[in-house]
């Protein structure tokens, strides 16, 4: 996809400060970096254009898993945070910006302020109805 800002990145005709270099993945700074300076707040995209995690092909997950493994294990060493935020945002409603599979690695603080996933406690409903939102998953599955 010629007009994706993140293959440009991959095709090195957008600039990118990158992290790491595969056959597979790519791993790079993100120019948004809400806990600078202390903080690290890095991108990791699989090379092929993929537009959301559902539609990666198992290989290629597992390698843009290890990937992010291995920027985590860096970015620990590097600045030993408090802990650290790993997700992907898929699709319009969970604000996805850029439509190529890129999972986030942003280290955080206890008091940085930032995204809890839960705004409020969220409901518990009961095993009954989880057992059958699980079937009705597991049945897909099989
Ligand atoms: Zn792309």
């Amino acid at each position: 996809m010629d007009t994706c800002v993140f293959c440009k990145v991959v095709d090195r005709e957008a600039p990118a400060s990158v992290i790491y270099d595969d056959e597979a993945t790519l791993a790079f700074m993100d120019l948004r970096q809400p806990t600078w300076p202390e903080g690290v707040h890095a991108l990791v995209v699989p090379k092929q254009h993929v537009e959301q995690v559902d539609e990666l092909e198992p290989e290629l997950a597992g390698l843009l898993m290890a990937t992010v493994v291995k920027v985590a294990r860096s970015v620990r060493r590097c600045f030993a945070p408090d802990g650290m935020s790993i997700w992907s945002s898929n699709g319009p409603a969970a604000f996805q910006e850029v439509p190529h599979v890129h999972m986030h690695v942003l280290t955080r603080t206890h008091e940085d302020g930032l995204l809890r996933v839960y705004a409020e406690r969220p409901p518990h409903p009961p095993t009954v109805d989880l057992d059958e939102v699980a079937a009705t998953i597991r049945t897909d599955l099989a």
